[in-house]
C-alpha cells in the first residue's frame, strides 16, 4: 500500500467521526492504482468544531477535494465558496472539489442511489416512490430522485413534522408531488406502497442496535412489483430486505448506493470513470 506516493501526489481525504470503518479509502485508492493516477486518499478523523479548519487545510495542503460525513455535513457549508443546485437545496456536502483555492460542495449521495437502482435496471422516472426517513440520507434521495423524474414521493418518518419538512421542500423546488406521513400511519403505508414500483428504507432502523427490526410491519405490505432498497449495507441483508424476499420484490442494499456516490466524486475529482466493477468486487470481497 502506498508504493505509488512521491512529492506530486495529490492528496484527497475523507473528512467526519468515526471514519476508521469507512470504504471510501479502499474504493479511491483502488480506483487510482488501477487507472495509474497520482491520488492518495485517507481518513481524517474531524468533530464538527474543527469542521472550518478542515475546509482551510484543502487550501493549504493544495487538495483535489474530500468526501465529508457525518456529522460534518452542514457544518463545513458555511466555509466553501459555492453549492450546487442539489447542495443548497439539502444545505449539506458530501464531496468538496478544489478548484485552484475555489471550494464547491456537492452532495452525491442521492445522485449514488438513483444509479444504482439504474444499475440494477430499475427507473422509477414518471412513477410513485414511497421512502421511510427524512434525516440526511432521505433528504438526498428524495431531492436526486425529484430532480431525475420520479412524478410521486410518499415519505413516512417516525417524526412526521420532518417528513412534512421534507415534503414541502420537494413540491417548492421540484416538479414531483411529495406526501408527508407518520411511520405508524399503518393503513396510509398500505396503500401507498400498493401504488409504487420502488420503496426506500433511509432509516437506521435494521442496523446497530436496531439489527433485526423492519419499518415495514408485516411482509404482506409488501407485493412482487415493488422493488426495496435499503440504505443500509451492514448487515448486508436487513430484516426488511429478508421481508422483501420472502414477498418476491427485487432487493437492493446500500453498498451501491455508497459505490455509485465514489464514483460520482470520482469523476469530480479526476474527470476519469470510476472502475466500479474493480471497484464493488474489492468491496464485496471485504
Ligand atoms: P439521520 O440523518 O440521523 O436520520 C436518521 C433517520 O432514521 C431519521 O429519519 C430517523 O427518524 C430514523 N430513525 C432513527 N431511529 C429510528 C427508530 N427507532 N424508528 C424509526 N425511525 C428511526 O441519518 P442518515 O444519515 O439519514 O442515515 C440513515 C440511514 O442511511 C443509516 O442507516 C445510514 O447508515 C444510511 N446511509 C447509507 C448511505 C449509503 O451510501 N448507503 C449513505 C448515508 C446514510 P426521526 O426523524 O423520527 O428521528
Amino acid at each position: 500500500m502506498g508504493s505509488w506516493i512521491t512529492g506530486k501526489t495529490t492528496l484527497l481525504g475523507l473528512f467526519g467521526s468515526p471514519v476508521e470503518h469507512s470504504v471510501s479509502p479502499v474504493m479511491h485508492n483502488t480506483a487510482f492504482e488501477a487507472l495509474g493516477l497520482d491520488f492518495a486518499y485517507l481518513a481524517f478523523e474531524i468533530g464538527t468544531d474543527d469542521a472550518g479548519k478542515a475546509v482551510e487545510a484543502l487550501r493549504t495542503f493544495r487538495m483535489r477535494g474530500a468526501n465529508v460525513t457525518m456529522p460534518l455535513k452542514a457544518a463545513v457549508v458555511p466555509y466553501l465558496d459555492q453549492l450546487t443546485p442539489a447542495a443548497q437545496l439539502i444545505g449539506a456536502v458530501n464531496t468538496i472539489i478544489n478548484d485552484n483555492g475555489v471550494l464547491t460542495g456537492h452532495i452525491t449521495d442521492g445522485e449514488g442511489y438513483m444509479m444504482s437502482v439504474r444499475d440494477a435496471g430499475l427507473d422509477p422516472a414518471g412513477k410513485k416512490m414511497t421512502l421511510a426517513g427524512a434525516g440526511g440520507a432521505a433528504k438526498a434521495i428524495c431531492v436526486q430522485a425529484a430532480l431525475d423524474g420520479v412524478k410521486e414521493l410518499s415519505i413516512f418518518n417516525r417524526n412526521r413534522e420532518k417528513a412534512e419538512q421534507l415534503a414541502e421542500l420537494i413540491n417548492q423546488n421540484t416538479g414531483c408531488r411529495a406526501k408527508a406521513f407518520g411511520l405508524d400511519e399503518r393503513e396510509a403505508l398500505r396503500r401507498e406502497l400498493s401504488e409504487s414500483c420502488l420503496f426506500a428504507n433511509a432509516t437506521r432502523v435494521g442496523m446497530a442496535q436496531m439489527e433485526g427490526q423492519s419499518v415495514i410491519p408485516e411482509t404482506d405490505f409488501l407485493h412482487s412489483g415493488l422493488a426495496v432498497t435499503d440504505a443500509i449495507y451492514e448487515p448486508e441483508k436487513t430484516r426488511l430486505l429478508q421481508m422483501a424476499e420472502e414477498a418476491g420484490c427485487r432487493t437492493l442494499n446500500g453498498l451501491g448506493m455508497v459505490l455509485f456516490q465514489g464514483a460520482a466524486a470520482f469523476r469530480l475529482w479526476t474527470g476519469r470513470e470510476m472502475p466500479v466493477e474493480l471497484v464493488r468486487k474489492k468491496l464485496f470481497q471485504k
